[in-house]
């Protein structure tokens, strides 16, 4: 692990413009050219949630005239179907949490013949494997341990984001409705995880009233989970963005430099794994954040929006390549499994032979 203390990454976070572009500096010196992205589909399952996050403009309620109680197998695979047409490797599906404690989602799952929403998604992750040339990477929340099992299966990898450490957060506006950002509860994933050998993608939120310390333990407990299972193999750094009509909507977004200090003292505490800010929020500074040691772009659709965050279109493939390319690094494709997971110890023989057949 790299030697950085919580106080390093405190004092590199508050730290003006010379330290931060020293260190900027230091990261780029050791950096791979290669910056990558995965070809995927969102597959938005339903946005049914126990939780009210204060900044989520997913989440409906089952009486609310858009909600999407349950989207059926015939819609999904005609979406995957067409996603495989446009040469997408990643089906990504997101879900609101805990939906089937809800009786309309379980009622909907039940005229389908599932008795849970982890048993559903297996499905249709089986699914997409025997149909596609998809690989798919589920989202659906804080798990059991039995259930992570179950779904390492069919997934080449899985992902929950911590957001934040701190249980202070739970106190305030921000989860004080959402019992399933406990942090202890999403650390306890991402450990079964590691205990499991699922490669894994979590990340932080930034700019929800969280503080420098609290941001600094955060990675520090990413680190150690890291440094014990040796399965995280994407961090996500997101900004918050205030949207109309959220309960956080007076909230200013973080400032470009705050991100920026947080993308680099991540690289330079996760030198073994990818940092990705995601670019249809930050399209503007999309290259800064690769100059702070970013070095994924995500999973970018050809065919589908960002259902999490619908008033920031993703950006063509085409310009991701152009700003990539104008800083002399190459824009490079992947899986939804990074290459160093690509293992009998990280993945199911399913999804082995799978990756296998698609021959990429
Ligand atoms: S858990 Fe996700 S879907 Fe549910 S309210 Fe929070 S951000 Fe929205």
């Amino acid at each position: 692990m790299p030697e950085l203390s919580k106080d390093d990454i405190v004092d590199h976070l508050n730290s003006g413009y010379k330290e931060i572009s020293s260190l900027m500096g230091k990261i780029n010196s050791h950096k791979d050219s290669r910056v990558t992205y995965s070809r995927n589909i969102f597959l938005p399952i339903t946005n049914i949630c126990r939780n009210e996050c204060g900044y989520c403009i997913y989440r409906r309620s089952p009486e609310s005239h858009d909600a999407t109680i349950l989207m059926e197998t015939d819609e999904v695979m005609a979406m995957v179907l067409e996603a495989d047409k446009y040469a997408c490797h990643e089906a990504l599906f997101t879900f609101g949490e805990g939906a089937d404690e809800f009786f309309e989602v379980r009622q909907a799952l039940d005229k389908q013949g599932y008795s849970s929403m982890v048993d559903y998604l297996y499905h249709l992750c089986s699914e997409t494997l025997d149909k596609t040339k998809l690989l798919p990477h589920s989202n659906p929340g804080i798990l059991k341990k039995k259930d992570l099992k179950l779904l390492r299966e069919v997934n080449a990898s899985m992902g929950l984001m911590l957001e934040n450490s701190s249980a202070r957060l739970m106190e305030t506006a921000v989860h004080s409705k959402s019992p399933g950002k406990d942090p202890k509860l999403r650390l306890k994933t991402i450990e079964d995880a590691g205990k499991l050998k699922i490669p894994f993608t979590t990340g932080l939120l930034i700019g929800v009233g969280e503080t420098v310390e609290e941001r600094a333990d955060s990675l520090l407990e990413i680190r150690k989970l890291h440094d014990k299972y040796g399965h995280i193999q994407e961090i996500i750094i997101q900004n918050f963005k205030p949207k109309p009509g959220i309960p956080l909507e007076r909230l200013q977004e973080p400032s470009l430099l705050e991100m920026v200090k947080v993308v680099t003292v991540t690289k330079l505490l996760f030198p073994d794994v990818s940092v990705q800010v995601p670019p249809n929020l930050n399209i503007d500074g999309a290259q800064m954040f690769l100059l702070a040691g970013a070095d994924d772009w995500g999973g970018v659709s050809p065919l589908t929006r960002d259902y999490v965050n619908p008033e920031a279109p993703w950006p063509e493939l085409g310009r991701l390549k152009s700003l990539t390319e104008e800083l002399g690094l190459q824009f490079v494709e992947r899986l939804p499994v990074y290459p160093e997971y690509i293992s009998e110890e990280f993945l199911s023989e399913r999804i082995l032979e799978k990756i296998s057949s698609i021959g990429f």
